[in-house]
C-alpha cells in the first residue's frame, strides 16, 4: 500500500527554528543606514520592530527556541503533511520520487502564517497595540490578520492595487479577521500621495505598499509597529519550521532529497524548505541541488544585480544587500502577485551569489500548465506562486524520465489557489501574457540602485 501522506506526530513538532547565518562560510554584508550608509545598529530599527524581533534579525545563534504560545498557535495546523506525489509521478511517467510539503493547510492557506503568529506574539509581549503591513496577492495580509486576531491586536493592511482589484475576496477575508484594508498607492500617507502624483494610473507594487505601511508605524509614536511578510532574516527564520518538519518526515520514510525547490518572491517559503537542508549542504557537504524559482516577468535572481538597495520604492527602509531589479522597478501585472518583488532576502541572495542555490525563471503560461497537471493528479489547486515550484519540480522529474535517474525531488507547496480563480480563468481564456523584459528596461531600472 502506498503511503501518500507522511504525517508527523504533533508531540514531535520541532521546537526550535534554524538560523542559517550560523553556518555560512562568509557573513552576509550588514544592512546599512539609508542616510549615513553605516551598518545599522539595533536602535535604528526600533521605530519599526520590537527589540525581541530585532535581536532575532541580528542573531548568529544556530537554533532559536519557539516560545510555548507560538507552539500552541502552530498546533492549529502544524505539523503540516508531507505528501509523496505518487499520482503526479504516474502522470509524468517518471522514475523520480516527488515529495511536497503542504503549507496550504494553514488557516490562511499559505506558509505565511508561520511568521505572522510569531511576529504578532513578539509584538504583543512587547506592549505593541497594532501592526501595519503591506500585502501583494493578499496571503500575507490574511495571515497577519489572523495572527493579530489570535493575539488581540489591531491590523492595518496596505494592499497592492492590482491585487485589491483582482482579488476582492482576499480583501473580504482580511476584514473577516478584523483588519482594515487600503488599496496602495493610497491618499492616506505622504508616500502614497507622492506615488499617485508621479504615477496616477499605478497598479501599485509591493515596494510602494511597504513605504505606506512603514510610514504608518514610524509616525505612530510606538503604538503601531510594522510587520513584513518576507525578506528579513527573522521572517526566514520563522519559516524554517517547514524544512525542519520535512527533514523529520523524509527521514521517517528513509528518504533524502537530491533536489529541493521553492518559489521565490522575497524568499521566505524557499528559505523555509531549503535552509534546514542547506545546513547539511554547508556543514556536511551533502550534494543537494537547491533551486529558487521566480517569474520571468520579475527576474530578480536571474537578471538582477547584486547590490545594496532599498526594500521599498519610497527609499524609507535600510539598505539591504540583495539581488535587485532596482527599487523603482514595477513588474508587469502577472498573476503570481506574491512574486512581484524587485528584490530578495539578503540570506537567499548570499547563497545564490556563493553558488549554493541555483535560480530558475519561468513564464506564467507554462507555470499555470504545470499547476493544472498538479491539480489534476494531486487534487489540490495550487497558488500561482506555488505553480512556479511545481513547474521546476515537473521539469526535474521529466529530466529524470529522459535520463532514467530515480532522483528524489522535494518542493514546497507554499499555498493553495482558492482565491486565485480569476487568474486560472484568465489562463483558460488565453488571456495571460508571457513577458520577455527587454534588457533596456532592466538596465534602466537597475541604474536607480543607490551608489554605496
Ligand atoms: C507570499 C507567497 C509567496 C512568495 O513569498 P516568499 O516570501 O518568497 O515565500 C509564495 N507563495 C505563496 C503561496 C505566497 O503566499
Amino acid at each position: 500500500m502506498n503511503q501518500y501522506n507522511i504525517l508527523l506526530d504533533g508531540a514531535k513538532m520541532p521546537d526550535a527554528w534554524y538560523n542559517v547565518a550560523a553556518d555560512l562560510p562568509t557573513p552576509v554584508p550588514p544592512p546599512l543606514h539609508p542616510g549615513t550608509h553605516q551598518p545599522l545598529g539595533p536602535d535604528d530599527l526600533a521605530a519599526l520592530f520590537p527589540m525581541n524581533l530585532i535581536e532575532q534579525e541580528m542573531s548568529q545563534e544556530r537554533h532559536i527556541s519557539i516560545p510555548g504560545e507560538i507552539m500552541d498557535a502552530y498546533r492549529l495546523w502544524r505539523p503540516t503533511p508531507l505528501r509523496r506525489a505518487y499520482r503526479l509521478e504516474k502522470a509524468l511517467d517518471t522514475p523520480a520520487k516527488i515529495y511536497y510539503k503542504n503549507e496550504s493547510v494553514s488557516p490562511s492557506g499559505s506558509h505565511k502564517l508561520n511568521t505572522a503568529v510569531a511576529q504578532a506574539y513578539y509584538n504583543q509581549v512587547s506592549g505593541v497595540e497594532a501592526l501595519s503591513t503591506e500585502t501583494g496577492a493578499g496571503q500575507w495580509g490574511t495571515a497577519l490578520s489572523i495572527a493579530c486576531s489570535m493575539f488581540g491586536m489591531k491590523c492595518s493592511v496596505y494592499m497592492v492595487k492590482v491585487s485589491f482589484e483582482q482579488k476582492p475576496y482576499r480583501r473580504t477575508l482580511m476584514q473577516t479577521y478584523g483588519a482594515d484594508v487600503t488599496p496602495s498607492p493610497s491618499d492616506t500617507t505622504n508616500a502614497g500621495r507622492a506615488f499617485l502624483e508621479k504615477y496616477p494610473d499605478s497598479t501599485g507594487s509591493l515596494g510602494m505598499a511597504i513605504s505606506e505601511a512603514v510610514e504608518v508605524a514610524a509616525t505612530s509614536g510606538g503604538k503601531i509597529k510594522y510587520s513584513l511578510g518576507s525578506v528579513l532574516n527573522h521572517v526566514l527564520l520563522h519559516q524554517t519550521i517547514i524544512g525542519e518538519e520535512a527533514k523529520m518526515q523524509m527521514e521517517s520514510v528513509g528518504a533524502y532529497p537530491d533536489v529541493v525547490i521553492g518559489c521565490c518572491g522575497g524568499g521566505s517559503n524557499f528559505a523555509g524548505i531549503a535552509f534546514p537542508y542547506m545546513q547539511d549542504k554547508l556543514t556536511q557537504g551533502k550534494d543537494i541541488d537547491v533551486v529558487a524559482v521566480e517569474p520571468t516577468a520579475c527576474p530578480t535572481l536571474t537578471r538582477g544585480v547584486y547590490a545594496y538597495d532599498f526594500g521599498d520604492t519610497g527609499e524609507l527602509t535600510p539598505l539591504l544587500i540583495q539581488y535587485t531589479l532596482g527599487h523603482n522597478f514595477v513588474p508587469p501585472a502577472i498573476h503570481a502577485g506574491g512574486l512581484r518583488y524587485h528584490g530578495v532576502a539578503s540570506l537567499v541572495a548570499h547563497l545564490v551569489k556563493s553558488g549554493d542555490v541555483r535560480a530558475e525563471a519561468y513564464h506564467q503560461n507554462p507555470v499555470f500548465e504545470a499547476g493544472l497537471t498538479f491539480a489534476q493528479a494531486e487534487g489540490i489547486v495550487p497558488a500561482p506562486e506555488s505553480c512556479h515550484a511545481i513547474k521546476a519540480a515537473i521539469d526535474a522529474a521529466l529530466a529524470c524520465r529522459e535520463s532514467g535517474e530515480g532522483k528524489t525531488i522535494l518542493f514546497n507547496l507554499s499555498g493553495h489557489g482558492h482565491f486565485d480563480m480569476s487568474s486560472y480563468a484568465a489562463y483558460f481564456s488565453g488571456g495571460l501574457t508571457d513577458y520577455d523584459l527587454e534588457q533596456k528596461i532592466i538596465e534602466q531600472a537597475v541604474a536607480e540602485v543607490p551608489k554605496v
